[in-house]
This record gives structure tokens, sequence and C-alpha cells, in this order.
């Protein structure tokens, strides 16, 4: 906890979708962006009143049971309960990009009319995902990890898209994000990153820090009022849970 007394806040981790009430206030004073990977996962966690969580509604492009399972008439369905969609988008890895695409492009004409933040996954397809954004006219999505070169973050930018950055992105692709545009995350359980838990952000804030030569409790404040900007713009701010909002409007 620092001065401020803000949660610690990541936006982008996945967390069991039967995780306990104790293992969520072992978290401390946190708020995690909890993505699910499928239709299926997401179908669990619907109805979970955590507080301190923000489940998304995801196809996890790398998956192929997600992809699988893929059933837009579901997805909108679903939609109405959640204030947060993700993760979706394009790996390049995840074979089928046929497949990838015709999903994500989906996902995004459905949402890009819905009060939602949008958490989108870019492994190898930085280029192609930033193209989507535009071509399906998606505004302030939140780009986790993205690695695309300077024309990629130029055209994120223009799209209006935030960044979720994390302690193993490099501080010359850090740089390259406007300040107002950028968001936290631990992608826990990724091993690069080397959280311990989802919302462990010690590393990422330092090198935050370090890289816009402020204090970390500068860091937080700024990742907070950014989020408030997006929720705003987005509208999402009417789903996000009760304890989310005040923290965004007491700022
Ligand atoms: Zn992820």
């Amino acid at each position: 906890m620092n001065d401020l007394g803000l949660p610690a806040l990541d936006t982008h981790a996945h967390i069991a979708p039967d995780v306990t009430p104790g293992q969520i206030a072992a978290l401390g004073n946190a708020v995690v962006f909890a993505m699910t990977r499928s239709l299926h996962e997401a179908n669990q966690v619907k109805n979970r009143p955590d507080s301190s969580l923000v489940w998304g509604l995801g196809v996890h492009p790398g998956v192929a049971k997600a992809r699988e399972m893929w059933d837009s008439t579901q997805f909108k369905d679903l939609l109405h309960s959640f204030a947060l969609v993700g993760e979706i988008g394009l790996d390049r890895r995840g074979g089928a990009m046929a497949e990838q695409r015709s999903i994500f492009k989906e996902i995004l004409t459905i949402v890009r009319s819905e009060p939602v933040l949008v958490s989108v996954h870019s492994t190898g397809a930085s280029t192609e995902v930033v193209r989507i954004l535009h071509e399906t006219g998606v505004q302030g999505a939140i780009l986790h990890w993205f690695n695309g070169d300077r024309t990629d973050v130029q055209g994120a930018i223009e799209a209006g898209a935030y960044f979720s950055v994390n302690a193993a992105m490099s501080r010359e692709q850090i740089q390259q994000f406007p300040r107002e545009r950028v968001l936290c995350e631990t992608d826990f359980p990724a091993r690069k990153v080397r959280s311990r838990k989802p919302a462990d952000l010690d590393a990422v804030e330092q090198l935050l820090g370090q890289t816009w030569d402020v204090g970390p409790q500068e860091v937080r404040a700024a990742t907070w009022w950014n989020l408030r900007t997006l929720s705003e713009q987005s509208g999402a701010i009417e789903r996000l849970p009760e304890s989310v909002v005040d923290t965004l409007l007491f700022l």
C-alpha cells in the first residue's frame, strides 16, 4: 500500500474461476482485471459478486478449444453481465489465423457500441491487430503486453488504444506509450513477468517510475486516472463493481 492508499491496479491477470474469498483477500488492497479464456469459463464467473475483481468475458485466440466453442449468441447473452471483455485478440503461435481473425472481428463488431473495457492480446500480430481496431472502429481498447514497432504503436494511439504494461517489457518499448494511456498488469501467472501473485505490481511500477522520472505513488495515481478517463469514455463506469467506481470517483 502506498501513501495515497490507492489499491494496486492490475488490468490483466488470470485467476481461476473458482477462486475463494480467502484467496482474493490475500491479494491485499487491489483491483484485478481477471481474464477468462473461453465462454465456458466466463459462464462460471458471470454471477460472482467479487468487489475487487473485474471479470472479463474472453475467447483466448491461442486456445483452440475456446475458438471451437465460439458462439456469438452465447457471447451476446453473457455480455450484459460484464464490464470487461478479455482476453480476445490474435496470436500468431496459436494457428488457425483465419478463424482467429473472424472471431476477433466479430467480437469487436459486437462490443464497439457497448459500455465495456476490452483487453486485447496481439502476440506476433501487432500490425494486424491495430489494423482490425481501425477497421472495426473500436476506440479505447487496452492492448496488453504490446510489442509492436513504432508504426504499430502510432497506429494504436490513433485508434485511441491504451497500453497495459508489465515488468517483462523493455523500457524502450514503454517509452513509446503516452503516459496518459498507460495501465499496469502482471499477466499472472506469466513466468517472464515474475509477479508472485496478481496485483504484485512493484517491479512494473518501479520501471514506470524510472521511465517517467516520478515516484511509485505517482505512477499508481496516474494509472488510476487513466482508467477513470477510459471508463468514462467507454461508459464502462456504469457496469464496474461499486467499490471500483468509488475509487475512480474519489481520485
Ligand atoms: Zn493474458
